[in-house]
């Protein structure tokens, strides 16, 4: 599907900010742009100080951009306060008040807003639901767990009805088994209201797991947007391909481009067809990357993609880990999923061949 199939909730354009000024100034958004959709759960994704959190509070008001431009629903919000901004924002630390009760902590945003007292007892009652919280609605917040906490951070949020819920990193500071599920019950919530939600972590998994789609950034930029299969299965960059996951990468020549295909030489000599980022035509010596479960291995490397030494044989439970010394002096890990019946006859030291799915093979930009 093209762009134009989808409506926009907020478009980014050329947006900067620099923090500071005089001798170091410091660019936390280095001319961001990107469209995201109506009723779409979008990730921004990225390491530690790569500017998620900027760009989520200039959608907010709580920033403004140095440069560029941002608008909702197709208009400019520039000059709009935080409040007047159909947003809402769901914090880490969730910012309930501890004082008061699940119910009040939900009617509060509704209270502020001076609506209806029957329009906010009808709707405290219908996120309480959503939220699978009814039971607990005159609890004060502070006798709850920490999980409970973030059901009414998000009921809470999600009362007024905003266009928008931003949320930054709302599931770090639950226990793994509850992120896992609160993950699930997110992506629950953002399908069943059909609010856009834009989520920022720095948890790859997190990000595959629940986005429609998911925007990388790195060091103020954002490197691509796709959805989960595209960034994971076809990253353009290598920092992208990196970041979202375990690698291989391995240096080829390419022979001939056409459309988004390349005929590629890998190293030992085999010729295969590699997939090229979007509008990329390279010549020469290029990095491919491949992901380690997007390959086999053989104990007879006759016509194997690639040919090399067993280094190690590593068990992890659901799988096991093949890592190969290549003839080239390259390393290659194959990664292979583990059954009741199935062990491995291959050994440290045996000479192996690797045999790539047809389209493991995708060429980085850089
Ligand atoms: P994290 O995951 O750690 O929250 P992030 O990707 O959300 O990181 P931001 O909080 O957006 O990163 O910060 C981006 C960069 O801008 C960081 O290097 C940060 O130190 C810097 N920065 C953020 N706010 C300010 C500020 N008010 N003044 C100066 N520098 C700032």
């Amino acid at each position: 599907m093209t762009d134009r199939t989808h409506k926009s909730a907020i478009e980014v354009r050329d947006v900067s900010k620099v923090f500071g000024s005089g001798d170091s100034p410091f660019r936390a958004l280095d001319h961001v742009s990107v469209d995201i959709r109506e009723n779409e759960f979008f990730t921004l994704l990225g390491p530690s100080g790569c500017g998620k959190t900027t760009l989520l509070r200039m959608i907010a008001g709580f920033t403004y951009p140095t440069d560029g431009e941002i608008r909702l629903h197709g208009e400019d919000i520039a000059a709009l306060p935080p409040y007047r901004r159909p947003v809402n924002t769901v914090f880490q630390s969730y910012a309930l008040f501890p004082h008061m009760t699940v119910g009040e902590n939900i009617a509060f945003g509704l209270e502020m807003l001076d609506r209806p007292k029957a329009e906010i007892a009808k709707r405290v009652e219908e996120m309480l639901a959503l939220v699978k919280m009814g039971h607990l609605k005159d609890r004060k917040t502070a006798q709850i767990s920490g999980g409970q906490q973030q059901r009414v951070a998000l009921a809470r949020a999600l009362a007024p009805q905003p266009k928008v819920l931003l949320l930054d990193e709302p599931l770090s500071a639950l226990d793994y088994k509850l992120r896992k599920d609160m993950q699930i019950e997110l992506k629950r919530l953002q399908t069943e209201t059909g609010i856009t939600f834009i989520f920022v972590t720095h948890d790859q998994e997190e990000a595959l797991t629940m986005s429609d789609r998911i925007a990388v950034m790195s060091a103020g930029k954002i490197l691509q947007v796709g959805g989960p299969r595209d960034i994971y299965d076809r990253p353009a960059e290598r920092f992208v391909a990196e970041f979202i996951g375990e690698t291989n990468f391995l240096t080829a020549e390419v022979v001939s481009v056409a459309g988004d295909k390349a005929d590629i030489v890998l190293p030992g000599g085999t010729r295969v067809t590699a997939r090229l980022p979007e509008g990329f035509a390279p010549a020469g010596k290029v990095t491919v990357v491949t992901r380690p479960e997007h390959a086999a291995i053989t104990a007879n490397p006759e016509g194997a993609h690639l040919r090399g030494t067993l280094a190690s044989v590593v068990y992890v439970g659901t799988d096991t880990h093949f890592h190969i010394a290549l003839e080239s002096g390259e390393s290659f890990c194959v990664r292979r999923q583990n059954s009741l019946e199935q062990g491995t006859p291959l050994a440290e030291g045996d000479v192996v061949g690797v045999v790539l799915e047809t389209g493991a093979a995708q060429v980085l930009k850089d």
